[in-house]
């Protein structure tokens, strides 16, 4: 079985003390390939240079809706220089209307000019949703579709909202949350996702699964920290949920992050 973890976050200091343990347990899991999404300017060299030395890893580079304080005048310069210099793709960005002081103008311009970006250098785009549906699908209409892919990260929406996002360009990535009992709408989105549109993810170090294949490693802030080689459970989940092989779901979200995820389709 060979996988693509879809969103994650290697670049994250819960994992990188751990890098050696957390790349080979993730290869032998199956995990050949990852999109490393940075967060902040902050931590784009990072993403940049995981993505030079660590076979299998794909940049990506983005402003994410918690960290919009810390940017400089500069962030959009340095986001394209970015982006070129390291052949990345745009994330994590996206809208978070769960947070405390959210500033929906702010959090609106910072994602429109992130997905400009992704329209310009024909880039796919890793996007962050919580609690903000509503409004991602009136400023993504906006924006019109965008055919490199527009990929929804630990997707949460519900079935009505899949074809319209399809139309969008909407990719629908599922993570460890999809295995909770309880989780009833993420199970019946997982069913309804076209399967050339299903991706897989661990959001590592967050989102670890209830019932994680490998230990946590630690726990940082009272959350078990979560890491690629659990990519196995949300693959099992999925088979199950949608009657069907965990081969067969490798295959297909192997082919779907490939088609969409890779700087070589920018060739
Ligand atoms: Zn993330």
């Amino acid at each position: 079985m060979r996988l693509f973890d879809a969103h994650c976050h290697l670049q994250d200091d819960r994992l990188t003390p751990h890098l050696d343990g957390v790349i080979s347990r993730a290869r032998a899991a199956g995990v050949e390939r990852f999109l490393c999404c940075g967060s902040s300017e902050a931590d784009w060299g990072h993403v940049a240079k995981l993505a030079e030395r660590v076979d299998g890893v794909v940049p990506a580079f983005g402003l994410h809706p918690w960290y919009l304080g810390d940017r400089t005048p500069g962030w959009k310069q340095a986001l394209k220089d970015c982006v070129e210099r390291h052949r990345g793709m745009i994330g994590e960005i996206g809208l978070d209307h769960a947070l405390k002081d959210r500033g929906d103008a702010d959090q609106e311009s910072v994602f429109l000019e992130q997905l400009a970006v992704a329209r310009e250098r024909k880039l796919p785009a890793s996007i962050h949703c919580r609690q903000a549906w509503g409004r991602m699908i009136e400023v993504l209409s906006d924006f019109g579709p965008h055919p490199p892919g527009l990929v929804f990260h630990a997707f949460s929406g519900t079935v009505e909202l899949i074809a319209k996002l399809v139309e969008l360009g909407g990719y629908f990535s599922f993570c460890g949350t999809l295995t909770y009992s309880g989780n009833s709408r993420a199970h019946k989105s997982a069913v309804a996702v076209p399967e050339d549109r299903l991706l897989v993810e661990t959001d590592a170090p967050d989102l670890p699964p209830p019932e994680p294949d490998v230990p946590a490693l630690g726990v940082v802030n009272g959350k078990a920290v979560n890491e690629p080689a659990n990519l196995v459970c949300v693959v099992r989940k999925l088979a199950e949920l949608r009657r069907c092989t965990e081969e067969h779901i490798a295959d297909i979200t192997w082919r779907n992050a490939s088609n969409v995820l890779q700087p070589t389709r920018r060739a």
